[in-house]
């Protein structure tokens, strides 16, 4: 018996030895996250792609493209395969998910390879769904399952989606606001706009255009977002000093700017966010509406960390409303936690013949 037992168990790792881990991904339009089964989050980059329009070739991805920004020779050029959580460049996102499934993979594919499960925006049409897993099974994926982000969103921080009790969530990425009401594994009510950070980022290089006469690069516009955005008045005021290319004497100049000057730039953007919010949450059926009162509002992604945010949707909305840890990690997590109860999660997935989310 033992020994037809121990032969039982060297089949067994023999034959899991030819299958690749499972991995999850979100392909969000600013990062870009991998989890891999048994591992956790391996990979967390942006999502970009350096492309030698010369040769067609894909020269770096991720950090390295990142950084390539702005400094490449004219004929490389660096490419968001995502603009406003839409494929724009299907050629460059399946070179995007290629590097990444092999990545993930450390190099060494498996004879069969991995189950992958995507998180998209929300409002994705159905060809956008077959192009996505066309892009991952041409990069080696066995089986690809995709979920809708805020619905990977509330599985990540663990809300109780497969309950009839409705949840309400706000991810608030680089391109996109995915706003879900999810309701027995389904999003009842969604909403995807393009205010969210980049937009943001958009607003603080006009307004410093507008006010101190000088232009400044996105990266800059980034940083001072995240150094001193703030939605309500701060007793004590921080600034910054940022340089930009004086507008009318072309040479390099310096200005202080501060979270005052800020919230002026962003500020008809977040009452647009308020606005959409607000929105979804009036669409909702009472029943729902009765769910989220009790439990509030949940946020995810990196806009969720604007300073007073959290507040300022909660005054408007007259609901509580909570940031879970780490909100840029919500989607992947929630990627992995389907991977690994594939059956407790088949009604959240997003397949061919699935109805799409209301907003489609
Ligand atoms: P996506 O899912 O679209 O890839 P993310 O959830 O990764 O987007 O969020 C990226 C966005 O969050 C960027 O616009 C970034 O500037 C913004 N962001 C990240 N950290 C902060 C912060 N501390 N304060 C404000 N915005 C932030
Ligand atoms: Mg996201």
């Amino acid at each position: 018996m033992e020994v037809v037992r121990r032969w039982i168990q060297i089949i067994r790792t023999k034959i899991s030895g030819l299958f690749s881990d499972d991995i999850g991904i979100d392909l969000g339009t600013a990062n870009t996250l991998v989890y891999v089964h048994g591992k956790g989050i391996v990979i967390n980059e942006p999502s970009m792609v350096a492309i030698n329009q010369k040769t067609g070739q894909v020269v770096a991805i991720g950090n390295d493209a990142k950084n390539m920004l702005g400094r490449t020779p004219a004929h490389v050029v660096a490419v968001q395969p995502l603009i406003d959580g839409v494929i724009s460049d299907f050629e460059v996102a399946e070179e995007m998910l290629g590097y990444l499934i092999r990545k993930a993979q450390d190099g060494k594919p498996k004879f069969f390879g991995p189950r992958v499960v995507i998180g998209v925006p929300s409002g994705i049409t159905s060809v956008q769904v077959r192009s996505v897993q066309d892009a991952a099974r041409n990069a080696g994926a066995r089986e690809v399952f995709i979920v809708e982000e805020p619905m990977a969103a509330a599985i990540g921080i663990r809300l109780p989606v497969n309950n009839p009790s409705g949840s309400m969530i706000i991810d608030i990425g680089g391109g996109t606001t995915d706003i879900g009401v999810i309701s027995l594994g389904g999003l009842v009510n969604a909403k995807n706009v393009n205010i969210a950070g980049d937009k943001l980022n958009d607003d603080i290089i006009n307004y410093v255009r507008g006010e101190f006469k000088i232009l400044i690069g996105t990266r800059t516009a980034e940083a001072i977002k995240i150094a001193t955005a703030s939605v309500f008045e701060n007793e004590n005021p921080f600034e910054e000093t940022i340089r930009g290319r004086d507008l009318v004497s072309g040479l390099p100049r310096e200005v202080v700017i501060t979270d005052a000057d800020v919230r002026e730039a962003i500020g008809s953007s977040i009452d647009q966010l308020v606005d959409a919010a607000k929105e979804v949450l009036e669409t909702a059926p009472p029943e729902v509406i009765s769910d989220i009162m009790q439990k509030g509002i949940y946020l995810a992604g990196g806009g969720a960390l604007i300073r007073g945010l959290p507040m300022l949707l909660s005054e408007n909305l007259g609901i509580q409303v909570h940031v879970p840890d780490d909100p840029l990690t919500a989607v992947v997590r929630g990627t992995g936690m389907i991977l690994e109860d594939l059956q407790k999660y088949e009604e959240t997935l997003i397949t061919q013949s699935h109805e799409l989310s209301p907003t489609e």
